[in-house]
This record gives structure tokens, sequence and C-alpha cells, in this order.
């Protein structure tokens, strides 16, 4: 068939194509309107037409066999079943960082995810107090359990940190002061920004210090009338090293006593479990931060502790009790599904022990590179015994993961990833194959090879990956 090197026949094909109702008509789309809706289809057959239309226009080579009515009808309920595939879906995150936010930062795991479908699919006692029957608080199930685990006086739990920080000065520090160090003044990914919160929050920004050193006298010179706080900020994903001070918890808290101010601290990161005991990085606790004598401090629900965006707040209660009755709590709520995964994921850390092996996040943070060595050259022998050497060759390396999501900026954790290199295309285009498998699998680039980390996949995801890559290269050795 001659292609449409002329105006001529472009003009023929547009001519020839099919009315919206003669398809509409053929019994292949007629059975495609029975099973997805009639108006929903006659949209799709619509978008094609036009789609073909403006193909034929902008001279793209287009086939008279392309334009009649069975391959129409192909192409239709191609882009019909297309359109019905869920958007947002499981990914194989073979990157080695653990909280991935683009990735969705903390998986909950099976476990709690099959437990979270029944807060999901009918009524729950959500804010409703079973025992007297009358309307009751969407924090009292997991505010017992962070105070447990804490030792906080009370707690709750908004949208995410950023919300936490926001509600934490509106109700604590609007229209005063609240002193934080210039080493302290940190952005995080997303236009997180200390001091842009700070002002929508009504608060004003009293800087003290400089980038590498605040000392106490900072503070003191600081406090004045209008001060109602001290804030202390984790600098999640950043260091400042050299020569370096800064003050610590204790002495902040003694000076903020003394003076009649505040101290709050944004934690970033909320860590329940002591990580230097597992070879990481010491990363401080929420119980440290409020033993040390901090009055609330706040902390993302989805970074180290590992379960569901949402910001804690925790600390004295005649504080969470006025942030409680803030209006803004309302515009920054968690719902339902929130609420439960949270309760369910604090529930674990009643044994700490237990709770390092079933929250992924710790135990990817602290299984033992041994273990995941020995998965990784697993994979790379099945891989190498069922893929042609001439199609992709496979290789165990040693490589380093991340904490990820601004926590331990500096921890690199010592992993094994599956190096993939295909003979025929770049690492680029394997990059994109795999990031279009039926479940897409996400690696890093490295040296012209793909590096598949296997510190961030599960045992079962990895049964998931070899399955692709199967699929994905021996598809390409018979094609
Ligand atoms: C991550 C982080 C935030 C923001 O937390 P989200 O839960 O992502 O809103 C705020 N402050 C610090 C110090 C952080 O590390």
């Amino acid at each position: 068939m001659d292609k449409n090197v002329d105006t001529d026949i472009r003009q023929k094909l547009l001519r020839r194509i099919p009315k919206t109702d003669v398809l509409l008509d053929r019994q292949e789309i007629r059975c495609l309107s029975e099973e997805f809706g009639y108006e929903y289809v006659r949209g799709i057959v619509r978008e094609e037409l036009a789609a073909l239309r403006s193909e034929i226009g902008n001279g793209q080579d287009i086939y008279m066999e392309e334009i009649q009515c069975a391959s129409l009808a192909e192409r239709i309920r191609q882009a019909v079943l297309l359109y019905r595939e869920n958007s947002l879906r499981p990914v194989i995150n073979a990157t080695g960082v653990i909280l991935h936010t683009n990735l969705g930062r903390a998986p909950l795991g099976k476990q709690i995810a099959e437990k979270l479908q029944e807060a999901a699919a009918g009524y729950s006692n959500l804010e409703y107090d079973l025992a007297s029957g009358e309307r009751g608080e969407r924090y009292a199930h997991f505010e017992e359990l962070i105070c447990r685990v804490t030792g906080a006086e009370a707690a709750l739990a908004v949208n995410n940190n950023a919300a936490a920080v926001l509600l934490m000065l509106n109700t604590l520090a609007k229209d005063g002061e609240v002193i934080v160090s210039r080493g302290e003044l940190v952005e995080i990914g997303g236009k997180f920004r200390i001091p842009d919160v700070m002002e929508r929050s009504g608060a004003v920004l009293r800087e003290v210090g400089t980038t590498n050193r605040t000392g106490r006298s900072d503070y003191e010179d600081a406090l004045n009338g209008q001060t109602k706080a001290i804030l202390k900020v984790h600098t999640s994903n950043y260091r400042i090293v050299g020569f370096t001070e800064s003050v610590g918890e204790k002495e902040l808290a003694e000076l903020a006593g003394e003076r009649g101010v505040l101290l709050l601290e944004d934690l970033g990161s909320g860590v329940f479990i002591d990580l230097a005991a597992y070879g990481l990085l010491a990363e401080p606790t929420v119980q440290s931060a409020l033993k040390n004598g901090a009055d609330v401090v706040c902390f993302s629900g989805d970074k180290l502790m590992g379960g569901p965006q949402a910001g804690i707040l925790a600390g004295r209660k005649q504080y969470i009790d006025l942030m409680k009755k803030n209006p803004l709590v309302r515009a920054l709520r968690i719902d339902k599904f929130t609420a439960a995964a949270l309760e369910l994921t604090l529930r674990e850390y009643l044994a700490p022990s237990q709770a390092v092996k079933r929250i992924p996040v710790l135990s990817m943070l602290t299984a033992p590179a041994e273990e995941i060595r020995r998965r990784a050259e697993k994979t790379v022998s099945e891989l190498q015994a069922k893929i042609p050497g001439e199609i992709a060759g496979f290789e165990t390396v040693l490589t380093r993961a991340k904490a990820g999501g601004g926590a331990m900026p500096q921890a690199e954790i010592p992993s094994f990833a599956v190096a993939v290199e295909a003979s025929h295309i770049t690492a680029d285009a394997l990059a994109k194959k795999l990031r279009s498998c039926a479940v897409p699998i996400i690696g890093r680039i490295e040296r012209d090879r793909i590096l598949l980390d296997l510190r961030t996949v599960s045992e079962e995801e990895t049964a998931v990956l070899i399955l692709e890559l199967l699929a994905l290269f021996n598809g390409e050795a018979d094609g």
C-alpha cells in the first residue's frame, strides 16, 4: 500500500475514515459499549478518530489498512482498555532509596494493608465512642499509643509534618516571636521552608547565630517580651560539619523554662528506635527530645517511623489541647485510612524488636547486607540460566543504599544490586523498558548499566522482578 506522500492521497485517506456511528454500530464496539458504557466508548471513538485525522494532517505515515473499520475497532479497543488502567499503581523501587518521596515514601507492608481494607470497605467507629454511644475523637485510636511509645502526655496527628509545624506555630506563637538558629533554617524538598511556614503561621521569625555556629548567648540575647518560643529544627537533609556549635535540647529547655517561653521542636523524621544499635548513624529519638524537655515536638508519620503520611504532634497536654481546639486543625485533619494506618503502625512499636522486623522501612534499613547479597546472587544465577548471554548480562555488585526522605543524609548503607546490561540497547533505553513493565521497575543507571538495588525490593517483589525481566528479554529474543 502507498504511503500518503502527497496531499491528494491524504485527502483521500481523510474522506475514507468511517463515521463515528458506523464504528459504534460494529459488533466489536457494541460489545465494548455494553461492558464499559455507551457514552464512555462513544467519547473514545471520537477522540481516536480526531487523533487519526490529525495524524494524517500532520503528514504521518498512515496506511490505507489503518483507516479500515477492523483496524480502527482494534485501535479503539486498545484505547478503551488503556484508559481503564489505573494511573497510580504499584512499582518496584529498586533505587536503593528507602524513603523515596516520588515513590510514595514508606510502604506499609502486606499485614497492615490487609487490615486497612476493613477500614476502607465499611463503616467504622472513627469518631464514635462505642462505650458511651456518643461522639468520639478520631485521635483516640492512636493518641494513647503515641503517649505510651514516646512518653508524651498527649498527642494528635494532622495531614503531614508541614501541617504539624504550621499548626504548632499558629497555635502557640501567633503574633509573637519565635527564635530559630540560622543553622536550622531548613528547606525540605517540595517548597517547605521553615521561614515561609513561619510567616504563614502568623509568628515572627527571629534568626540567631550564624550558619555554622549558634551558642546559648545568641538565644539569650534574642529573648524579649515578644518571644513566645524557641524552635529547634532537625537539619534533615544536610549536615554542617567542621567549625560548628549548636545548643542541645536540655540547655535550650532550661533557658526556655527560665524565661517563660516554650521549647518546640520539628524533628523531621520521627524515630522511636535507637538505630545506632543496628550499626546506623544515631538519630535523636522522639522519646529523648521529650525527655530533654521539649514542650511539643512534631514529626512525619511516613519517614523513619514507617507509617502513613501524617504529621504527629506530641508533648504537654495543655498545648496539645490548644492545638485540638484551633480551627485550622479541621482543615488539616487526617482521614480514616490514615487514622487506621497510624494505629496499626504504632501498635507494632509496643514490641520494638518486632517492629524492626515488621515495619518495612525499619526492616529494609536494618537487614544484614549478607542477606541481600544472597538474594542478589540467587536472582543473578536464575536470570543467567534463563536469558541467553548474547541478549543481556547480569552481575551481583556491591552498592550503597540510602535512607532518603531527608533522613540520615550521610548514612550509606551497604547493599547489593543486580547489575543489568543489555547487548543491543543503551542503559537509558533499558531503563525506559523497565519502567514500562506491567509492574514498572525503577532502578538507577551507573556506568552504562542498570543497577537494581535489592535492599528496597522485598522477597515477594524479587520474584515479580525476575518474571518481568524474563518477559522483557525473552520477548525480545523471540521477536
Ligand atoms: C520532612 C520534613 C518536614 C516535612 O514533613 P512532611 O511530612 O513531608 O510534610 C518538615 N520538617 C522537617 C525538619 C523535615 O525533615
